[in-house]
């Protein structure tokens, strides 16, 4: 007997061999075909069942979504519809799914819309658009190891509760162990965080760069791959509180190389997944087709989503500087008849994802690096270039995505970052340690941060973050 998943099933060519397979129960019809998934695949392996040798009892409970057990003899399909198919010889049922009760869910064999499959997150990874996303995404994490892995670079765990906030962005979820009722407090009437669990104001992490670039100090190329938060009250289809980041740092790098890596990279997962998830794609691909369809014309996407992976693999970034950016900003027909939000006036604008979209989607219809921004609408770690007002900043633009890289290369020398962090009021205690790493040994080195969810929706063209993680984090919604 062979116990198998039904991905090896399907390929198999051990005709006649006894197979036992365990799975759920997608459609049973005319008491004959039972389609049965394992989540090994997509597709479902065909059991057929001659009902005079089953008692009625049985044949009863199985009904969609039981688990049950087959035993059975491996045969080539009679039908059209698959190559192989199984007859069962025995059936047993492991889990039954009450009829009346699956009708109240999503399990019930009709359409439900994304949003209705959100609410019941436990189970929607038994649909086929969700066993195929969260296939593809399993994929992806193995291959963003297997790049840098086979690329020397190293993985590290940074932390997760710090006590530093990278960005100064102020997103943060804070870390406690007080009693929020009844807090220490100081003289002062403030919250004495001096006795709370680490002896002072902790939060969860919203990037492991910092600590990363201290790594690569040592380990000359490292990558962290890990979840970050961010309670940025921004309810858009990109933005979770919790969502997770791939952050390489490389010593003795600079910007023009980062941006290589950073497209090499991109290239090589795309690559990888086009070649081990075709099945699950090109589900994925009928999918968005389907969804597009019901969209007015002048909104829908030109590109079939394998196209649209095949088109980042056969075609170089564009690279155009932040100064080029907005020069093609000023003068495009959006800006100039006021259809942006954010009319683009002049040099030093902070770029919104109206704008990105426009040059990724409409103006160079290809992936974008804009590099060098100005300093101040960046981060203080920046490097600073010669011209004193821009900084070597690169973001990816992507199509459908907006933003999904951010990097740069960073300040190393230590006055230059003193005096950068003395005009934005950051404490140089807080930060003595990375300090630090520009005293002893600093040299040129840069690092991304690239968001792993936007990868996957980008890879399975998904519109909306929240599909493209297990049990999303959004404002307002910790459920599961
Ligand atoms: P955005 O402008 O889209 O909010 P950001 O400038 O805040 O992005 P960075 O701080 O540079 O982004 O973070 C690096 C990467 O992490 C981004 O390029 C993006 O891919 C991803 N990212 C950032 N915020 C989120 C979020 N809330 N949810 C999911 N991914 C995110
Ligand atoms: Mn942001």
């Amino acid at each position: 007997m062979i116990q198998a998943k039904i991905a090896e099933t399907l390929n198999s060519n051990q005709f006649l061999q006894e197979f036992e397979i365990k799975g759920w129960v997608r459609a049973f019809r005319s008491n004959r075909f039972i389609a049965l998934n394992d989540g090994s695949t997509i597709n479902n392996l065909q059991c057929v069942v001659d009902f005079e040798n089953f008692e009625e009892e049985i044949l009863k409970r199985v009904t969609v979504g039981a688990a049950i057990r087959v035993l059975g003899t491996l045969k080539e399909s009679q039908g059209s519809q698959q190559r192989v198919e199984i007859e069962v010889t025995e059936l047993e049922i492991l889990g039954d799914a009450n009829p009346e009760e699956v009708k109240l869910t999503i399990l019930s064999p009709k359409r439900h819309s994304l949003e209705k499959l959100r609410e019941q997150a436990h189970l929607r990874v038994r649909t086929n658009t969700f066993g195929a996303v969260m296939r593809v995404r399993s994929r992806l994490s193995f291959a963003v190891h297997s790049y840098f892995q086979q690329n020397n670079f190293h993985y590290v765990n940074t932390p997760i509760i710090t006590g530093s906030d990278a960005e100064g962005a102020g997103e943060i979820f804070k870390v406690t162990a007080l009693d929020l009722k009844n807090p220490p407090k100081k003289e002062n009437g403030e919250i004495d965080y001096k006795k709370d669990f680490f002896g002072k104001e902790t939060n969860l992490t919203v990037s492991g760069q910092l600590e990363g670039e201290a790594y690569a100090m040592g380990l000359g190329q490292i990558y962290t791959f890990g979840p970050t938060f961010r309670a940025e009250n921004s309810n858009t289809s990109r933005h979770l509180a919790e969502f997770w980041m791939i952050e390489p740092e490389m010593a003795f790098c600079d910007l023009d190389r980062n941006m290589d890596l950073a497209e090499d990279f991109i290239k090589y997962v795309v690559y990888d997944v086009l070649k081990h998830c075709k099945d699950d794609l090109e589900f994925l691909e009928q999918r968005l087709e389907n969804e597009e369809k019901l969209k007015p014309k002048a909104e829908r996407t030109e590109m079939s989503l394998l196209k649209k992976l095949n088109f980042v693999l056969e075609n170089n970034f564009k690279r155009v500087s932040y100064t080029e950016a907005i020069e093609i900003l000023k003068n495009c027909k959006p800006n100039k008849k006021k259809k942006f939000d954010y009319i683009i006036e002049e040099w030093g604008a902070d770029l919104q994802s109206e704008h990105e979209r426009y040059l990724v989607e409409k103006h160079f219809k290809s992936p974008v690096i804009l590099f060098d921004y100005p300093a101040n609408i960046k981060a203080f770690y920046m490097r600073l270039n010669e011209d004193g007002k821009t900084v070597r900043a690169m973001d990816i633009l992507f199509p459908g995505i907006g933003e999904i890289v951010g990097g740069s290369q960073r300040e190393e020398r230590l006055e230059v970052l003193q005096s950068k962090m003395a005009e934005l009021n950051i404490d140089e205690k807080e930060l003595w340690w990375y300090l630090d790493t520009r005293k002893f040994g600093t040299c040129v080195h840069s690092g991304f941060g690239l968001g792993f969810e936007r990868l996957v929706q980008f890879v399975t063209g998904m519109g909306n973050i929240r599909d493209v993680i297990p049990f999303p984090r959004t404002p307002q919604n910790a459920e599961f």
